[in-house]
Parts: C-alpha cells; sequence; structure tokens
C-alpha cells in the first residue's frame, strides 16, 4: 500500500528499509499522531529530470537526475545531492524521507529532500562535471529556492558543486541567493565548521553513548568505513582525542595497524594516489575482513546497505556508528539488537552536517557570520542534547535508539502537519 505505482518492485532498494523502519515505529507514537503516519510513507513531490551535456570530445552524454521532496511540513527542504553511478528514484526517495526524521531529530526548521545524478563522476573531466552541475541545477530550479529547498553535499560532491550549484541559480534567477544551497566555500557565504560537522557529530553522539556505556574513548579502537567527508573528519576526530583508528576502508579496499593507524598520513596518501589501500605503515586486508577487525567501535561512512545480517553477525565493536545513511539493512539491525551491539542510527549520528548548513543558512539570509568556535559549541549542544532526549526515551520505553530517534522525529513532523491540517 505504501509503494506507489511509478516505483517498480525491483527496484524498491532503500525506500522498502524506511517503510519497514515506519512499521517498526508506528506502534510507539501518540494516538493521537498515528493515525497521519501514512502521510511518511509517500514522498510529497519527486522530480526526475534528462541531463544532456557536451563531452569534452564533443558528443552529447545524458544523465538522469532527481530530486525529492519527502515532507516540507515543519519548512523548505533540505538534503544533499548525490552523484553515482547505483543513483536510483528509490535511493533519493529513501534519503530525503530519512531526511525529514533526522531534521526533526535536531529540531532544526526543515523539511526533507534529497537529489542525485545517476553518473559516475570519476569518469568526467572537470569541465564535464561543471557542465553536468549546471545543466541539472537548471533542470530542477523550479524546486529551488532559500524559503523552498536548500540542496547541500553528500557522496562524490564537494564545496565546488554546491558553488556552481549556487552560481547557476543566481544566474538564472538574476539575483545572488547565497541561502539557496549550503555547504559552499568561505568565500560564498560558506560556513565555518561545515567540512567537519557531519564528522564532528558522529564523533560527539559517540562520545555520548560511550560515556553511559562506561567507554573511555581514550584508547578505544576504532575502525572507519568510507573517508570521504564523513569518515575522514570522524576518524581525525577520534585520533585527536586519544583514539586507536586501527581499520580504514574506501572502495579500494581496507588497511589496517592493531596499534592504530596515523590518520594524517592516511588522507595524505589518499591525495596522492586516490585511493587507501597500499598505505604505508598499515597492512592493506581484504575489504571482507573489515567488518570482524577487532575494534570497540565501527564507524559506517560509506554507503547504504553495508551492514547485512552475515556482516552483523561478526562485528566485534560494542558500538555502531551510522555515518552514512542507510548502513544497516532491517535485518541486520535485529541480529545487532539481539547481540547487544548499541547501534547510534544516522537520523541521530550524521545530522552534524545539516545542522551546521542550517547555521550557513540562517547566516547567509542574515548576513552575519559567526566564529567558529561559536558553530562549534553550538553544534556539540545540539547534539548532545539530541542524544539525551533519544537515549532517555529508548531506557524508558525499552526501545533501540533507532525507534526512539524515529518516534521524536516523526512525532515532532506529524504535529506539524495536525496543526497545518489538510487542504482544502
Ligand atoms: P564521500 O563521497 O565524501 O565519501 C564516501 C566514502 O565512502 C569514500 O571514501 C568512498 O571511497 C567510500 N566508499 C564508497 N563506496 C564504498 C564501499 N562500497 N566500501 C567502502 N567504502 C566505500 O561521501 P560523504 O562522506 O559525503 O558521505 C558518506 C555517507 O554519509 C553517505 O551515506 C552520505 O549520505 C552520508 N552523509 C553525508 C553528509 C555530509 O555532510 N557529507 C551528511 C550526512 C550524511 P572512494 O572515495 O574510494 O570512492
Amino acid at each position: 500500500a505504501h509503494i506507489p505505482s511509478y516505483l517498480s518492485a525491483e527496484h524498491l532498494g532503500p525506500w522498502e528499509t524506511f517503510l519497514v523502519q515506519i512499521d517498526r515505529v508506528e506502534p510507539h507514537l501518540s494516538a493521537e499522531l498515528r493515525p497521519l503516519t501514512p502521510l511518511l510513507t509517500r514522498p510529497m513531490r519527486a522530480l526526475i529530470v534528462n541531463v544532456p551535456i557536451r563531452l569534452d570530445d564533443g558528443e552529447m552524454a545524458h544523465f538522469e537526475g532527481y530530486r525529492v521532496q519527502h515532507n516540507l511540513a515543519r519548512g523548505p527542504g533540505k538534503g544533499g545531492i548525490r552523484f553515482h553511478p547505483d543513483v536510483t528514484l528509490a535511493e533519493v526517495m529513501a534519503l530525503s524521507a530519512w531526511m525529514t526524521v533526522k531534521n526533526a531529530v535536531v529540531n532544526v526548521p526543515f523539511g526533507g529532500a534529497k537529489g542525485g545524478v545517476r553518473v559516475d563522476p570519476k569518469q568526467l573531466s572537470l569541465a564535464e562535471l561543471e557542465r553536468l552541475t549546471r545543466r541539472y541545477t537548471s533542470e530542477i530550479h523550479i524546486l529551488l529556492g532559500q524559503d523552498k529547498d536548500i540542496p547541500a553535499p553528500d557522496i562524490n560532491t564537494n564545496e565546488q558543486v554546491m558553488a556552481w550549484m549556487m552560481d547557476t541559480y543566481s544566474m538564472n534567477e538574476g539575483r545572488t541567493s547565497m541561502g539557496v544551497v549550503t555547504g559552499k566555500p568561505i568565500s560564498l557565504g560558506g560556513s565555518l565548521g561545515r567540512k567537519d560537522a557531519t564528522g564532528r557529530g558522529v564523533f560527539v553522539s559517540t562520545v555520548e553513548a560511550a560515556k553511559r556505556l562506561g567507554m573511555d574513548i581514550n584508547g578505544a579502537r576504532v575502525a572507519v568505513q568510507g573517508f570521504g567527508n564523513v569518515g575522514e573528519a570522524a576518524a581525525r576526530l577520534f585520533a585527536e582525542a586519544g583514539a586507536r583508528v586501527v581499520a580504514l576502508q574506501d572502495s579500494s579496499g581496507a588497511i589496517a595497524n592493531p596499534s592504530g593507524l596515523d590518520v594524517h598520513a592516511a588522507k595524505a596518501w589518499r591525495q596522492q594516489q586516490g585511493r587507501l589501500s597500499g598505505a604505508p605503515g598499515a597492512e592493506t586486508i581484504d575489504a571482507d575482513r573489515f567488518w570482524s577487525v577487532e575494534a570497540d567501535i565501527l564507524v559506517a561512512a560509506a554507503m547504504e546497505n553495508q551492514i547485512t545480517p552475515a556482516v552483523a553477525e561478526r562485528i566485534h565493536a560494542r558500538i555502531l556508528v551510522e555515518g552514512a545513511n542507510g548502513p544497516t539493512t532491517p535485518e541486520a539491525d535485529l541480529i545487532l539488537q539481539e547481540r547487544g551491539i548499541t547501534v547510534i542510527p544516522d537520523v541521530l549520528a550524521n545530522a552534524g552536517g545539516v545542522t551546521v548548513s542550517y547555521f550557513e543558512w540562517v547566516q547567509d539570509i542574515s548576513a552575519f557570520f559567526w566564529t567558529e568556535d561559536e558553530i562549534n559549541a553550538r553544534l556539540d549542544r545540539i547534539m548532545r542534547e539530541a542524544f539525551t532526549a533519544v537515549w532517555d526515551a529508548a531506557r524508558a520505553k525499552g526501545i533501540p535508539l533507532r525507534t526512539a530517534a524515529f518516534v521524536l522525529g516523526c512525532e515532532r513532523v506529524l504535529l506539524a502537519h495536525k496543526v497545518r491540517g489538510l487542504y482544502p
């Protein structure tokens, strides 16, 4: 009943995961709001666009792009743009839905949206990437605006891509709009602290969990999958806090050192070589061995569906932190629960990025910019408060942190729907 007719059964992907999560949450919602749950199981709006570009050799290429606004009850749409060959409508729908819940968990005044282009950007030159970004931005222009829908970076997009998006939108509008995109360069109204914000939120929420589980971060063994925007910052912050980063993984493979890796050296190697594998001072291990590495804390900061039931059985860590969106399948989630592994769910753990995106938007609109210390202090406070609310609710109701986070977020969204009412 919750599967829209435009989505074919074999391409449900993460959208199905989201629906299972909503099913698990529904019984815990207040009796007053529960009847409104179907509002969450359908995206409000989904735009599919053709993105034709001229390649450097003069040929024309076509790429499929999407922007989905899952829910705008609490404010304008907010969510990243992904460039990846596996992007599908179902994936973008799920990511937009998780944004709805996440924005409500940290109580920033945004709805949930997400976008993407089905492309392997590693096969494009910089000039082709710019043409792709600008054409895609023009095609989804009708949805965008600082009070309508505000994109941000995600997998394979960065501050340069955000600068092109902001410029294209502004050119088409005939005015400069800084607040239409977040994750921009500082020179273009970007916020201090945004680059590290998601990794920082991952770190802060893990510290909060560790405190409650009687675990010391200083000396804890940490393994991080994904070494991009999120994973690199998280690994660096754990190392700075005295943790031992014992394994790292990117799409090229995994590296490990039980005595602790040098995160800065790994980053420098990746910048030179374009991959983590082969980094000096580490053993390059089989990618499959990554999940069974001896670690106290595992950070999943790459993609969806990485933690399958088979992986969940092999994890040694006490805490699994979801830096990525949707890294754990619903079946694996139950196994982790049975095994007593604390899962800090994506809608809480990786909310630091959108929190500082919110700060960036506020700074752009007010044309008044804050110091990095102010930003980090506000971010830390919001993350700690959200963590405490979720943790306390989970303990009080005897439910997993994911369910508690979804209850908190979904109830805020459904309450907004209730007071706004249906139109007409
Ligand atoms: P990046 O593109 O910057 O980094 C992704 C990293 O994951 C890269 O190191 C990539 O390796 C690695 N990776 C990709 N596929 C695999 C795989 N199959 N196995 C192992 N590693 C893999 O993306 P982000 O860091 O921005 O995003 C990562 C996750 O975090 C996504 O789920 C995203 O939605 C989520 N997120 C991001 C936010 C942000 O602020 N950027 C905010 C909230 C959530 P390689 O480079 O070799 O391809």
